[in-house]
């Protein structure tokens, strides 16, 4: 069987732990499902919104001038 080289994001969160440091840097865990800290997985769809509010703010720029 081969090993699936993307890493799945089955990191568990536990909301009244504290983040994870190594996931909150990297939004990947070494320890995977065996940490002990919180793994927030809105973070990563909050980055994602906030970079296309970045596109789309970039464009009304644009066709303001
Ligand atoms: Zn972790």
């Amino acid at each position: 069987m081969k090993a699936p080289i993307v890493p799945n994001d089955d990191y568990p969160e536990r909301s009244g732990e504290p983040d994870c440091p190594y996931y909150i840097k990297t939004q990947r865990c070494k320890d995977g499902l065996r940490c002990k800290f919180n793994h927030p997985r809105a973070t990563a769809e909050a980055e994602l919104v906030n970079y296309l509010a970045t596109i789309l703010r970039a464009n009304e720029d644009c066709s303001v001038i």
